[in-house]
């Protein structure tokens, strides 16, 4: 089995500050992670490529610094890494990198995609079926699990806020995996040594043609305007009470329809 993992480099978010005149993140310094949900998405297909004897490609998008990463995830025991790098990409909203992705992915033979549900740090949820339309591939987002593989399909348990969904989806797919998924393994020594000597692909906008009006700042139909902190309001209020007017008192506050 073929399979394409997306794998996103973000800044660790809980060490990330915000300059509270600029209102943007102050990224100096702060440590630089595989995003949680892929992860998942990493050791889902390793998992996979030991039952099926199968090859692992993982892409990213990202500046050349997210090499680095790509060694890691070779460690994790991939067999080969793309990082699709270009300063004409710059300024890309997830349009932009969703089309970017997709022109990617189309230079390899694929039987299975495998996206994080979400990056920590932009948050959209909407590379992973962005890339699905555009490869005209069907998909199936919030994977909680990958339950059986047939032939042509694949059976994966989807995760809703009260409800499960087993689906059964034809292959090629897309799936967007959850972090909970499972437990991503460790880097194994063997795998570490090799990575060293392991070529990293770049692929540029040279290889990939995707038109300029498509990508960066020009391609992006999206602006952000402002990025600000959510003001905290607190509201107090000071009684007396005896003991069971306080009771009461907090057990109204809490639930509101008694
Ligand atoms: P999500 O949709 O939440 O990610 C879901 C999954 O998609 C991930 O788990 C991963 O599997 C996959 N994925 C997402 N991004 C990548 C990737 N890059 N490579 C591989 N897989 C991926 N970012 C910049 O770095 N520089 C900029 O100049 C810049 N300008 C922007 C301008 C605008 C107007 C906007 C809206 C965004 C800009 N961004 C920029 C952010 C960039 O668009 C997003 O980081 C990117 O589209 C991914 O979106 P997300 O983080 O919400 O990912």
């Amino acid at each position: 089995m073929k399979i394409i993992v997306l794998v996103k480099q973000v800044p660790n978010t809980t060490e990330i500050k915000i300059d509270k005149e600029k209102g943007t993140l102050i990224r100096d310094g702060v440590e630089s992670i595989i995003n949680p949900d892929d992860l998942a998405g990493i050791e889902e297909a390793l998992r996979l490529k030991e039952k099926t004897n199968g090859h692992i490609t993982v892409i990213s998008m990202g500046p050349k610094s997210a090499q680095g990463m790509l060694r890691d995830v070779y460690g994790l025991g991939v067999d080969k890494c793309v990082l699709v790098s270009d300063r004409v990409f710059s300024g890309s909203d997830t349009l932009a990198t969703s089309t970017i992705l997709a022109k990617a992915i189309q230079r390899y033979d694929y039987d299975l995609i495998l996206a994080g549900r979400q990056a920590i740090d932009g948050d959209t949820a909407q590379v992973g079926p962005q890339v699905a339309e555009f490869l005209d591939v069907p998909q199936v987002t919030y994977v909680e699990s990958i339950d059986e593989l047939k032939l042509d399909s694949i059976v994966v348990t989807k995760q809703l806020e009260n409800t499960n969904y087993m689906i059964e989806c034809k292959l090629p797919c897309l799936l967007t995996m959850l972090q909970e998924a499972n437990t991503p393994r460790y880097m194994n020594v063997e795998d570490v040594w090799e990575s060293f000597d392991k070529e990293i692909e770049v692929l540029t906008n040279a290889e990939l043609e995707v038109p300029v009006e498509l990508i960066g700042l020009k391609g992006s139909p999206t602006r952000v305007k402002k990025t600000f902190t959510k003001p905290v309001v607190q509201k107090s209020q000071k009684l007396k009470l005896n003991n069971d007017e306080a009771a009461n008192t907090i057990i109204n506050a809490l639930n509101p329809h008694l």
